[in-house]
């Protein structure tokens, strides 16, 4: 058994990148590649000799842009995104229940998590799930901005991530504290702003965060509906 997920940090964002390594060890997929780092990822696939089959994002990000269309150019893989997001240049349109299979024998299946955005998804693999910013490590995404709903955000991960079995381990879209990994059961019992809390104590915690806009976002978004492309290219 290979060591898997792969875990990169992006420490400007403090977003995570995750490359799946699929069990031939051949193939692999990544998940929120970032622009600024697309060369050190590449190391990675090439260091392993690994053809990469997909990159995923879990939402349009508004914080930091991706390099999914670099990575798609450069090594063959397609882009494969949540359907919900805008990103109009993927290969392929996510939605709710669908499977991407990749390498001789992995799945990951998709669950639409809506809340942080309207099209947010996270993805379950072998015991894996990559939450996005659906559920953080004793935190979860804000939901004051792009389509955001701390309503749906609530149901996502009470009703479908906290569904998930207690020993899934949960890896994170950011982290802000140096935290890399928790599993649901812990995130059930200890997460701060949805353990023992009900919708409308949650609601009433995400309504009083008063959060800065994040800086990049009127660059960030349209350029990862682009896949991190300039419009035009
Ligand atoms: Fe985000």
């Amino acid at each position: 058994m290979n060591v898997n997920p792969i875990q990169l940090f992006d420490v400007e964002s403090s977003t995570f990148t995750y490359i799946l390594v699929a069990d031939d060890e051949r193939t692999a997929v990544i998940i929120d590649p970032v622009e600024r780092h697309w060369e050190r990822d590449l190391l990675h696939l090439r260091r392993l000799d690994l053809t990469l089959a997909y990159v995923l994002e879990t939402h349009a990000h508004a914080d930091h842009v991706t390099s999914a269309g670099r990575l798609r150019e450069l090594t063959g893989a397609r882009a494969a995104v949540p359907s919900g997001c805008g990103i109009a240049p993927a290969e392929v349109q996510l939605n709710d229940g669908d499977i991407i299979r990749f390498g001789a024998n992995d799945a990951i299946a998709v669950l639409h998590t809506p809340g942080h955005t309207a099209g947010s998804v996270s993805y379950v693999w072998r015991g894996n799930v990559f939450s996005g910013d659906t559920l953080l490590i004793d935190g979860c995404g804000r939901t004051d901005f792009q389509s955001g709903s701390a309503t749906a955000l609530y149901d996502s991960i009470v009703g479908k991530l906290f569904a998930l079995p207690d020993a899934n381990r949960m890896w994170p879209g950011h982290d802000y504290k140096g935290q890399s990994v928790s599993t649901i059961g812990w995130e059930k019992r200890h997460n701060a702003r949805v353990a023992n809390r009900s919708r409308e104590e949650f609601v009433a915690i995400m309504g009083a965060l008063n959060l800065p806009k994040p800086k990049l976002i009127d660059i960030a978004v349209p350029a990862n509906q682009n896949l991190g492309l300039p419009h035009g290219a």
